[in-house]
């Protein structure tokens, strides 16, 4: 770990005593505090004002129970979570996890990590996350359906279009966003579009958020390239992951002539030479919801290797796109080893700190992901606006705005990082950027 200087070690000290138990949230923070020190000794107001102490806590959190019935009649009860942790930008916005690893801690680090990228896309976005321990691996249509619905009927009392916006994440996709919110206009008796987002393409939802995350994170590596004088084009890539993030990284970096030749699920990893056939991976993972180790059955000039490292295999450029911690110290030295060039985070903090360390020692561009899966959330605004103008606009005007919200924030970044004299340090122009816009609207709105 870095040392902290001694005001913001107190800070840390005091919310993991706040906080026990969480280390995800812990290390998010940690992450945080790591950049701030210079922000400090610039901006002493903000010490006395204890605007990181505030920052930390989250404004609201709440946990409820969400029984629901399987297909055979057998009761179930999982725990579901909202924590609205930052409104100063706007409502809260960040998407919902279903997934059995779910907690407090997990909830707590995304949306955390949601004020500070939200803020980085310079729409007027607050920072909130949540989910539930459900496992939808294996369910029917009708089971996800019933503990949507369930899910929902407590949730509806919290969101609004005005007030809290969730999204998908892990395991909440189209499917379960239809659910949601149809269980929501049910309750309200109002088709409020703009009280979520990932809408299908007929009711309320946007061109290209399906797209948004894994595109926007290609378009960020595109800028982190540019920088240093090279490009995507005929470079060799590994994808982590296999959903949404990952397919539509996959996507963008084949259509701006990179070749993936790797991704993965929980279970193992697909090696493919020749490039990943990304019809056949939608095919299974859209549509027939399979394991990604079917993809070796049905093209057989690729490998699956159960249980395999992706970051041993070598590559130009690696986009970790699956979950928390997946890429470690000692897979960041075999990429560096492999002679990788640029790390992407499609992923929320994929990187554990050794591996950030290991890029930042080895001069690896390394992409945030605050900033280089931004691309989401700010296309989930912009479905928001078009909820809210009744308007709804084309694939080619919404990749645009997409493309230029990412170049802006790259741009931002990269020149505080240069203004903190680090320049190219992506960490610390990200956290550093991030936190001021939102201290700054804290500062004019008063101790609230
Ligand atoms: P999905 O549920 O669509 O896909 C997650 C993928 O990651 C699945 O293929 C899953 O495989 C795989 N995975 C999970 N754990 C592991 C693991 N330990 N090793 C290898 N693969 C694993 O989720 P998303 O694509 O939406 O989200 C992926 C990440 O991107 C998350 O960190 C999310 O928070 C982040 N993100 C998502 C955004 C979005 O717009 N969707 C926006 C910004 C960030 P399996 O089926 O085996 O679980």
């Amino acid at each position: 770990m870095v040392g902290l200087d001694e005001r913001l070690e107190a800070v840390y000290v005091e919310v993991t005593r706040r906080n026990p138990g969480e280390a995800e949230f812990h290390q998010a923070v940690r992450e945080v505090l790591e950049s701030l020190s210079p922000v400090l000794a610039k901006r002493p107001e903000l010490v006395e004002c204890k605007m990181i102490e505030r920052i930390c806590e989250p404004e609201r959190q709440i946990i409820f129970r969400v029984p629901w019935q399987d297909d055979k009649g057998e009761l179930h009860v999982n725990r579901g979570f909202r924590v609205q942790f930052n409104s100063a930008l706007g409502p809260y916005k960040g998407g919902l996890r279903f997934h059995p690893s779910v907690y407090l801690g997990i909830i707590k680090f995304l949306g955390f990590e949601q004020i500070f990228k939200n803020a980085l896309t310079g729409l007027p976005i607050g920072g909130g996350k949540g989910g539930a321990d459900f496992d939808p691996k294996g369910k029917s249509d009708n089971e996800i359906m019933r503990f949507c619905q369930s899910f929902m009927l407590e949730l509806h009392r919290y969101v609004g279009e005005y007030q809290d916006v969730p999204a998908g994440d892990i395991g909440v996709g189209g499917r379960e966003i239809g659910y949601l919110f149809g269980m929501y206009k049910r309750i309200t008796s109002q088709y409020e579009s703009g009280v979520i987002t990932g809408k299908g393409l007929n009711w309320g939802g946007s061109l290209v958020r399906t797209e948004a995350t894994g595109y926007g994170a290609v378009f960020f590596a595109r800028e982190m390239l540019a920088v240093r004088g090279q490009e995507i084009e005929g470079k060799t890539c590994v994808v982590s992951g296999s959903g949404n993030v990952a397919i539509y990284t996959i996507q963008k970096l084949s259509q701006l002539g990179a070749r993936v030749v790797a991704c993965s699920d929980s279970d193992g990893v697909i090696y493919d030479e020749s490039g990943i056939d990304l019809p056949l991976l939608k095919q299974l993972k859209e549509v027939e919801r399979v394991r990604i180790e079917e993809y070796s059955e049905r093209k057989k000039d690729s490998r699956y290797v159960p249980h395999g490292n992706i970051w041993e295999i070598p590559c130009n450029l690696a986009f970790p796109s699956a979950t928390q911690n997946e890429l470690n110290g000692r897979d960041a030295a075999a990429l560096v080893k492999n002679g990788c060039v640029a790390v992407v985070e499609g992923a929320n903090m994929p990187a554990t700190p050794d591996a950030i360390r290991t890029f930042t020692e080895a001069n690896v561009a390394f992409g945030l992901g605050k900033a280089a899966n931004a691309g989401g959330v700010a296309t989930s605004a912009l479905e928001m606006q078009q909820n809210a103008s009744r308007d709804s606009w084309s694939f080619d005007y919404t990749e645009q705005r997409l493309d230029h919200i990412m170049r802006g924030i790259h741009r931002n970044v990269y020149e505080t990082s240069v203004e903190y004299g680090s320049p190219g340090n992506y960490v610390v122009g990200a956290n550093i950027t991030g936190f001021l816009r939102v201290a700054d609207a804290m500062l004019a709105l008063g101790v609230i």
